[in-house]
């Protein structure tokens, strides 16, 4: 690594010694002009790939009518934004944010406010181990990495962690100061965890009979990239806070943190942001909703969610590896900690994957990658895996 590239800029990970310059699709280029087949799309933010064409005229039509009014005015394409969340979610009250971590801290804002009023003294909300929400201070203590908030202990208090999967743990973890269990439907950053069947409907029957609410992070597995729409749509349960981000503006920064009228609970005064409805950005994200619910698009994602399963399943027979998963969300789970090193590998023949764990491998490309490219991947990553 050279030291001139990033003596300014903070570091938190490794990098190629390289600047990406350009991307299209599917594809990434760096400062030489050598071409990248990406499976990692900016963590599983480029829904529909580098530099959508789908952007193109709602950013520039935002562009040229204002870029920023700021939280004092309302603008059209925030309260658009919203009201088509609410209608795709059936979560009729939304928050408009720029991270997903600030979608979170929003949802457990909502939570304890929520237990305020409804249960007093109940604060604290049961996450998953493994299970990943964000680097903000609250939700660097809301992830169930082991020692995540090292860097800025002391840990929040109010997050009581269960293993991810497990109903009887959730259903011990809780007591009189619970308002919420949050988890993620599949566990994106611990690569690509499944739970057992059953275990969404659980949690909500648990928190129905107990009375608490059921908070879904749908930050890396909203905006189809499981599948359905939003991945708890596949088990027909409803949350009452769910959050999004990553695919939500195609590879712009926006998110959003939705719930049920009887939990939208916030007073005027309890929250907001400078950045909070931003307009350019929502109109960016509404233009990757209007794309993604077409019937075209759904048939073709599928088509290549199908054909990325296929693949993904021959790579794993013939190296001896599991896999799960689902849509376009997937780990290869390996037999020893070589996942970096097969990173670096495909990385040198030209295909990004990341290593989400030592050893597990996640796949992550654009819900429209074509069945073309996908058997390009399997060659790629066949090589980087001999
Ligand atoms: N929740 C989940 C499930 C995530 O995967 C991530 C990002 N990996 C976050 C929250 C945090 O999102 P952001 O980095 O946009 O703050």
């Amino acid at each position: 690594m050279s030291l001139a590239a990033t003596e300014s800029l903070m570091q938190f990970i490794v990098k190629p010694d390289v600047r990406m310059v350009r991307g299209r699709g599917s594809y990434l280029w760096d400062e030489h002009g050598r071409r990248y087949l990406d499976f990692v799309q900016g963590w599983a933010v480029n829904c529909l790939g580098h530099s959508p064409h789908v952007l193109d005229a709602a950013v520039r039509a935002q562009l040229d009518a204002v870029v920023h009014v700021g939280g004092a005015y309302h603008n059209q394409p925030s309260l658009a934004l919203a009201k088509r969340l609410a209608e795709l979610s059936g979560l009729p009250r939304v928050f408009v944010g720029g991270s997903g971590a600030e979608a979170n801290e929003a949802a457990v804002k909502l939570a304890r406010k929520w237990g305020q009023l409804h249960k007093p003294g109940a604060y604290e909300v049961i996450t998953a181990l493994d299970g990943f929400h964000g680097r903000t201070m609250a939700m660097s203590s809301a992830t169930g990495k082991p020692d995540f908030d090292r860097a800025c202990r002391p840990s929040m208090v109010g997050f009581p962690k269960v293993v991810f999967g497990d109903l009887e743990a959730a259903t011990r973890a809780i007591g009189d100061r619970t308002v919420a269990i949050m988890v993620e439907p599949v566990q994106g950053e611990a690569g690509a965890v499944v739970p057992p069947d059953g275990y969404l409907p659980g949690l909500r029957a648990l928190c129905d009979r107990v009375g608490i609410l059921l908070i879904f992070d749908e930050v890396q597995t909203g905006i189809a990239r499981t599948g359905p729409l939003f991945a708890h749509q596949a088990d027909d349960v409803r949350p009452d806070i769910m959050t999004l981000g990553k695919g939500l503006g195609g590879g712009l920064p926006v998110s959003a943190m939705l719930a049920r009228e009887e939990v939208a609970c916030f007073e005027l005064g309890d929250h907001g942001g400078t950045f909070t409805g931003h307009p350019l950005l929502s109109a960016g994200a509404l233009a990757v909703l209007a794309h993604i619910t077409t019937a075209t698009h759904t048939l073709e994602r599928e088509a290549s969610a199908h054909a990325l399963e296929k693949s993904l399943r021959v790579i794993a027979a013939r190296h001896g590896l599991r896999l799960r998963g689902r849509g376009h969300l997937w780990g290869l789970v390996l037999p020893t900690a070589r996942a970096e090193q097969v990173r670096d590998r495909a990385f040198a023949l030209g295909l990004l994957l990341n290593a989400a764990r030592p050893d597990v491998l996640r796949l992550m490309p654009a819900l429209d990658v074509e069945p073309a490219l996908i058997e390009t991947m399997e060659e790629l990553l066949d090589r980087a895996l001999a």
